[in-house]
């Protein structure tokens, strides 16, 4: 198989916290074994009759790939029909019959099948005892994790901009985020060796040293950085140096893009293979696992719609064991009409090359976006004050600002001049994301000002205006010529 010659990853019970550790399985779900005893009548479940189900089927257009526009699905796309007694009558292995009842917390086999043998093909974990379960998307997934890992009064490692949901998840917790310094290509290891090293609990409110790190490796959110390969590694021996553990969380990791080469140079040729494709992706942390010291976060969120809802975790079994016993009492089962649809397109339409095919249709598409938004900052953004790296990964685009150059800037603090560019810029009609919104610590603003943009969802011309008007706020802001 598999996993042989692999390792088996570490135990994490010293990770684990006593919320955890104290979840017992539901008796009526341990029961459930008993129904693979031939012809037991079962009166135990409270599963309701799928009679009473008040749907037939439901049908799905879907493009055929590799024809993957709108206007093909259209013209090409299939038609699929998603039965109530597809099982039955011997036209799928998943129906809606068993679709809209209680299900595993792990999502459906049939769906949890396709997304591990994704997981392999793409990551290949190098260490025999992993496992994937589903969930209803990384929002989700994170909040659970943290409730499994952290306790009351202890801090979580994460970029000193991240993704503010997760540290608005923690906070309330009593969990307080320790911000790790970042560059181009995201956190830096030296500065989490020389944090850990240093830890003194008397800056934290007597918090011991943290062991929790939270990254997002790939287009980070808000910065926009991906991790380098090499990057990557220092991070993970970091890791196994101060015995911690991963969250790792890649929605943004199948939009890693071409290599830009600016408006004046030749596009660099698309992946030919399916093989080259995945070769000239940035390897995960999860790829690189030896330990089992990785909570991997994967969503179909931003490859697939976020409305799906839809996700899954890799990670040890220990860990996956925690994690069902906890979604059994919360999520119970990522929602079944979510499930049908995507194991309709994934498995019964698209096959593993099928979606493989749509992932190098999507790293196009946010390459034209990415290369669009980036030609309008050089078009019109005044490069006296404002600079930017082109993002390899992910939906954004991180814009410093040299806010030193303000011209009050003696009588002006940092965050009144933020606010000044973001209300310039509304009043010419762009929203831009002010990036002290992302700070990981509130009480520690940094020393520089950045804005965050998307070019995943306006229109090309639409994005190219909003940045033609946020570039005349900051001419009018910091008094420059046209
Ligand atoms: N509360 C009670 C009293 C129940 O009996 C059940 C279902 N067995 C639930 C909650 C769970 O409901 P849901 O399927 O909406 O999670
Ligand atoms: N993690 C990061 C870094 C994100 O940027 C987002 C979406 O904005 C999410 C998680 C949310 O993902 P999901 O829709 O799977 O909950």
């Amino acid at each position: 198989g598999p996993g042989c010659g692999k390792p088996s990853a570490k135990r994490w019970d010293h990770r684990l916290n006593e919320e955890s550790k104290s979840r017992k399985a539901s008796s009526l779900k341990r029961a459930a074994k008993y129904l693979k005893n031939p012809g037991i009548i079962s009166l135990g479940g409270g599963l309701p009759s799928s009679q009473y189900f008040p749907i037939e089927f439901i049908d799905v257009k879907v493009p055929s790939a590799p024809h993957f526009t709108e206007q093909e699905t259209k013209e090409l796309g299939l038609v699929k029909r998603i039965g109530k007694y597809d099982i039955e009558e011997g036209k799928s292995i998943y129906d809606l019959h068993v679709g809209l009842n209680y299900g595993q917390a792990t999502g459906p086999p049939q769906l949890l099948r396709f997304v591990t043998e994704h997981t392999e093909i793409v990551h290949n974990p190098p260490y025999h005892d992993w496992q994937c379960c589903m969930d209803v998307g990384s929002t989700s997934s994170y909040d659970l994790a943290c409730r499994m890992f952290l306790t009351r009064g202890e801090c979580i490692l994460t970029e000193e901009y991240t993704f503010s949901s997760a540290a608005e998840t923690v906070r309330p917790m009593g969990v307080q985020c320790v911000g790790v310094k970042m560059d181009e290509e995201g956190l830096l290891p030296s500065d989490l060796d020389s944090i850990l090293t240093d830890w003194d609990p008397s800056a934290h409110s007597n918090a011991p040293k943290p062991w929790l790190l939270y990254t997002v490796p790939s287009g980070q959110n808000p910065t926009g950085a991906t991790q380098s390969y090499k990057r990557r590694k220092e991070l993970y021996r970091m890791a196994q140096k101060h015995d911690l553990y991963i969250l790792e969380d890649e929605p943004y990791f199948f939009l890693q893009m071409q290599p830009y080469t600016g408006p004046n140079a030749p596009d660099v040729p698309l992946p030919a293979s399916h093989e080259a494709f995945i070769e000239a992706l940035v390897p995960s942390l999860l790829s690189m696992d030896v330990d089992g010291r990785v909570m991997r976060l994967d969503s179909f969120s931003k490859v697939i719609a976020p409305g799906f809802r839809l996700g899954w975790i890799t990670a040890a079994e220990q860990i996956i064991e925690r994690f069902v016993r906890h979604a059994e009492v919360s999520t119970q089962n990522p929602s079944g009409p979510s499930q049908l649809i995507l194991f309709k397109l994934l498995e019964e339409t698209w096959g593993h090359s099928g979606y493989l095919d749509w992932l190098i249709h999507l790293r196009l598409e946010y390459t034209k976006r990415r290369n669009n938004i980036c030609y309008a900052c050089e078009k019109y953004l005044p490069r006296e004050i404002a600079s930017w790296t082109p993002p390899m990964a992910g939906m954004f685009h991180w814009i410093k600002i040299d806010w030193q150059q303000h011209p009050s800037k003696e009588s002006k603090s940092m965050p009144d001049i933020e606010d000044e560019i973001f209300h310039a810029s509304i009043d010419r009609g762009a929203l831009i994301a002010k990036g002290s919104w992302s700070r990981a610590e509130t009480n520690n603003p940094g020393s520089d000002m950045f804005f965050r943009t998307t070019f995943a969802a306006a229109p090309a011309d639409k994005v190219e205006e909003a940045i033609r008007r946020m570039g005349d706020a900051l001419r009018a802001v910091f008094h420059l010529e046209d």
